[in-house]
């Protein structure tokens, strides 16, 4: 049965267990507390490979709408935009589609440029605002949620949590696809799924190509956040650039960076008008104790887009990997980052360096993924990358076992409410916020027994114990 009042909204979305699927996890009921005039649906899915917002967008344009009508009654907005490519028609077209009978909502079609879904380059490309370096979106009377988050509040609404999330399985295996999977859903069953690995050797990302993080080992699990599993063989610069140990990433900023600039002259943030510089930071670090406390501080500005270390620096170096160092390092100090100014501007050069999606690509050496998935289709693709099926029926993928973090979103884990030998059903709930406390609650993909509890909760498929 569907709620209605906004407080009553909150509440189910609290109770749905919804956090921001396209970023850290932030849980929804604390994001929309706060009034703005504008809510941006994100359904820019900037990092290449990926389909998994489209086949959102695709395959349930009406749900993303109903979500951001939530979103916009919630935070009082008047202006609702969902942001999608421009390159990705058949998402642009079911969504315009839905948006005609939608008062004060429009889709805003974006250009295929690299980070163009980054909160800070999207509200600026779609309201022409800028977002104060260091702050939220929630300073610029923004409020920008992922298209699939929106969809788990229109579920939300509906009494339904948050239990499977499209994922698209792509890089070197044998059926790139993009896949509806329970929460918890082994990678390996995953990677079967898209047909097993191509390569005997590799290693995974969860998330995307550019800025997803390496996974253990495949037993990891698909969580609320998981828009991509990306397989690639293990000596892929993709693979080895996270592999590197981040002393040995500052050494060689000593010993090889020639301060040509390249990097600033493409960073998305310093283009925004902050006042981040990579090049200043890679000589901060080649300085050692002497360094400038505020060009150590200013990484604090960096989003760890990558664009500096993919398609900027010729010498291979990675501002970024020495930007996420400096960060963890000031965070284990108790350092907080100090760089707040709502007066940024954009460079007079910000058009013409922004970086368009094809180069990120080629400079990644991912090219290949993208090419081979389209002669595997047979034809070109409206949405031109591997999870080209996501128009399609959705695949449905039922593991026999899932393992669910209870830690997938920011604040701190769920506390169990169930215990090993119960019988669970499909969307009952399992793990609770502690009372108090910033969390998001978490609940069975599958029905089934549970088998183990600790970081995870184990549920095998079925009535039975196994
Ligand atoms: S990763 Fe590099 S390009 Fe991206 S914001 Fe940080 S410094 Fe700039
Ligand atoms: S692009 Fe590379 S070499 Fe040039 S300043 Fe940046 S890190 Fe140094």
């Amino acid at each position: 049965m569907a709620v209605a009042a906004a407080s009553d909204i909150m509440e189910a979305i609290r109770n749905a267990g919804v956090v921001g699927a396209g970023g850290a996890g932030f849980p929804t009921h604390v994001k929309f507390s706060r009034s703005v005039d504008t809510v941006i649906a994100n359904g820019a899915e900037c990092e290449p490979l990926l389909a998994a917002d489209q086949a959102v967008m695709v395959i349930e344009p009406a749900k993303v709408l109903a979500g951001l009508r939530i979103a916009m009654e919630a935070t009082r907005a008047r202006r609702g935009y969902v942001a999608v490519k421009r390159k990705h028609e058949r998402a642009l077209r079911a969504l315009a589609e839905a948006a005609r009978r939608e008062d004060g909502i429009d889709v805003f079609a974006l250009d295929d440029v690299y980070p163009i879904g980054d909160e800070h380059v999207l509200v600026h490309e779609v309201t022409g605002r800028y977002v104060p370096e260091g702050s939220l979106p929630l300073e610029a009377g923004v409020v920008v949620s992922n298209v699939a988050t929106l969809a788990s509040i229109a579920d939300a609404a509906q009494g339904r949590p948050v239990i499977s999330r499209y994922v698209t399985i792509a890089g070197a295996v044998a059926r790139p696809l993009t896949a509806r999977l329970p929460v918890g859903t082994p990678v390996a069953d995953a990677i079967a799924l898209a047909g097993g690995p191509l390569v005997e050797r590799y290693r995974v990302i969860m998330g995307g190509p550019i800025m997803g993080r390496l996974a253990p080992d495949t037993s990891a699990a698909v969580t609320k956040l998981t828009g991509g599993i990306i397989v690639l063989p293990l000596d892929h610069p993709l693979v080895r650039m996270r592999e590197d140990d981040s002393r040995v990433i500052v050494r060689r900023a000593r010993a090889a960076c020639c301060q040509c600039m390249s990097c600033t002259e493409t960073c998305p943030r310093h283009l925004l008008g902050h006042r981040i510089a990579p090049h200043l930071i890679m000589r901060a670090v080649s300085m050692g104790p002497g360094a400038p406390p505020d060009a150590i501080a200013s990484a604090w500005l960096c989003s760890e887009c990558a664009v500096c270390a993919t398609v900027g620096c010729p010498s291979g170096l990675s501002p970024v990997r020495v930007n996420q160092a400096l960060k963890q390092s000031m965070a284990r100090k108790g350092m907080r980052n100090p760089y707040r100014n709502s007066k940024v501007a954009a460079h007079p050069l910000r058009a013409a360096r922004r970086v368009p999606s094809s180069r990120m690509i080629a400079r990644a050496g991912i090219a290949s993924y993208v090419t081979r998935h389209e002669d595997d289709l047979g034809e070109t693709d409206d949405l031109g990358t591997p999870g080209g099926r996501a128009g399609a029926a959705p695949v449905t993928f039922r593991p026999d076992r899932v393992s669910i973090p209870l830690l997938q979103h920011s604040g701190v884990p769920a506390v169990p409410c169930v215990s090993p030998g119960d019988e669970v059903e499909e969307g009952g709930l399992i793990a609770e916020i502690p009372e108090g406390k910033l969390g998001a609650r978490v609940h069975a993909s599958i029905s089934g027994v549970v088998t183990g509890v600790g970081e995870a909760i184990t549920i095998v498929a079925g009535g039975s114990k196994r």
